[in-house]
């Protein structure tokens, strides 16, 4: 094949590798959500993403799956031709980390909490699988923080709560909060307690967050229940702490009056939350199990 011809067919094949390229972004932009600031959300499979996009920046905040990630890569090129300065991971499981390794070589820097990465490796060993060892490499303890263009980002550590690894990101000019999966939005939440979560202390983060950032913040949950969306106020993180302080309450009566654990699990909703997703991947049942766990040292 001569040159002409090499080219002729190679931009025939560019022509029509578009065609389904072009739908893919245009089904990726309908998941995108601009909040404040250049700040937004991408949805598709998985932990919400958030994002920064603008003409000094680009950050995301969780990864999703490798495909989603990808389309959620291409929309915010769309958006901003600044390279990747930053994925932020804000707890461990694989919904949230699993496009780590889409962004690996593309982000400057993947930022996590310092047990993020030793949660990744103890699940890797415990799948049968390859495993996923795009890992954070910048972590830290208690809080970091960084200046991007016209924002900063901050990452805080406030004890175990969903895991015993999470992260609140805040983009402080956009006054944007990610949440991770501290709050699962009118949803029972997944509690992972072998990888260290604490209802407890879940409760008492959420309610010293909703002190701690600014009343009229936006907040991004990494999952809801869909009426009720992945974004709201100070108000919906009362709502997550109410929602757990009865689990716990259930659990604790249960405990006072000498009822099995098997007796105080048995419960598929609360009466007041009956308004709450109630998932089969993960049920209330096993919920009051955690509570009873904690509350009893067992
Ligand atoms: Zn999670």
């Amino acid at each position: 094949m001569d040159r002409r011809q090499f080219l002729l067919r190679s931009s025939l094949l560019a022509a029509g590798a578009a065609l389904p390229f072009k739908s893919l972004l245009a089904n990726s932009r309908e998941n995108f959500t601009t909040l404040r600031r250049n700040v937004g959300y991408f949805t598709e499979r998985g932990g919400t993403i958030g994002w920064l996009a603008s003409s000094n920046a680009m950050v995301v905040v969780d990864s999703q799956y490798p495909e989603t990630a990808k389309n959620c890569l291409n929309g915010l090129r769309d958006k901003t031709d600044q390279p990747l300065n930053l994925l932020i991971n804000t707890h461990h499981h694989g919904d949230h980390t699993g496009g780590n390794p889409t962004f690996k070589g593309v982000a400057k820097k993947i930022v996590a909490h310092e047990n993020v990465p030793k949660l990744m490796k103890k699940a890797n060993e415990e799948s049968d699988g390859e495993g996923n060892t795009a890992y954070p490499e910048t972590t830290y303890s208690e809080s970091w923080k960084m200046d991007l263009g016209d924002e900063t980002i901050h990452a805080k550590y406030y004890g175990p709560g969903h895991t015993g690894g999470d992260s609140v990101v805040y983009f402080e000019k956009a006054n944007v909060v990610h949440m991770g999966d501290l709050v699962f939005n009118r949803m029972n939440p997944y509690t992972d307690r072998p990888s260290g979560a604490s209802i407890q202390n879940w409760v008492k983060i959420l309610s010293t967050v909703a002190e701690e950032y600014p009343a009229d913040a936006i907040y991004i949950f990494g999952h809801a229940k869909p009426e009720y969306g992945v974004t709201g106020e100070k108000e919906d993180l009362g709502v997550m702490k109410d929602y757990l302080t009865a689990v716990l309450d259930h659990a604790q009566k249960g405990i006072d009056e000498g009822l099995s654990k098997d007796e105080i699990t048995d419960k598929k909703s609360l009466e007041e939350f009956d308004h709450f997703l109630y998932a089969d991947f993960w049920t209330l049942s096993d919920n009051l199990g955690v509570a009873y766990e904690e509350l009893t040292q067992s």
